[in-house]
Order: C-alpha cells, then structure tokens, then sequence
C-alpha cells in the first residue's frame, strides 16, 4: 500500500475474517465504529492487556486494575473479572439475557450460536458487546 487508506484497511480487515465463525458478530454490527474495531482486536486475543505487557516489558504491574485481585489478561479482564463481570450481568440483564458463569471464550462461543442473526435482539446484544469491549 503506497499511501495509508482506511477504506483499503477497513476492507482488508473485513477480508481477513471471511472464515471467521465471529465475523458477524463484529462486522454486522451496528455499534460505533470505534466499538467494533475493539472486539476485532480482541478476538484475535491482541488487546493491550497487561500480560502481554509485561511480556513487552512496557509495565511490570500484571494485576488487574479493576478488582486488584487477579492478573489482567483478556480471560480476566471481560468474564472473569469480578469487577467487569457485575457490568456485563446489568447489561445483560438490561436485555433480558440470562447467562452467567462463561468465560471468555464461553461467552463468545454463545453469542456466535444466539446473536448473529440480523433480529433487534442480536443487535443490541452485539453493539452491547461492543460497547462494553471498548469501554473497559
Ligand atoms: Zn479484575
């Protein structure tokens, strides 16, 4: 790529999880657009979480910032963090989804099975995703 085109990023980016079983999950989604490029991210496990961090040497501080219990990895830091956890449940609940006690990848195996189709349910579910993905 001679000169930088978000267009021409934005579509790679697309291209690049056609087989993905998620792709609907972040592509269908109606979610700002600063939302949805965090799940992309996420679901390729490349947050900046603090544990790959540390393996970057930028910080030396693994514990979680939220519950200061834990070591934040992506696994802790959305499911299993005790903090994040009580969010993502009064979102749920917000929507009238019950399911509790799934991690990570538990959670994400659940909405490609429920929340891919194009109904109203799935998509406040997935720009909910989104959001939350983001904003923690
Ligand atoms: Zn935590």
């Amino acid at each position: 790529m001679e000169q930088f085109s978000i267009k021409e990023v934005y579509g790679k980016m697309r291209r690049d999880t056609e087989k993905m079983e998620w792709r609907k999950l972040v592509w269908s989604n109606y979610g700002a657009p600063k939302w949805i490029f965090m799940p992309y991210i996420a679901l390729h496990r490349r947050l900046s979480t603090k544990d790959r961090m540390v393996k970057w040497r930028i910080t030396n501080v693994l514990t979680c910032p939220m519950c200061l219990l834990e070591d934040e990895g992506i696994d802790h830091m959305f499911f299993g963090c005790s903090s994040n956890v009580g969010i993502w449940n009064r979102l749920l609940a917000w929507q009238v989804i019950r399911i509790t006690g799934l991690d990570w990848q538990g959670q994400i195996q659940w909405a490609i099975k429920h929340m891919t189709s194009k109904n109203s349910t799935a998509q406040v579910y997935k720009m909910t995703l989104a959001g939350m993905i983001y904003h923690l």
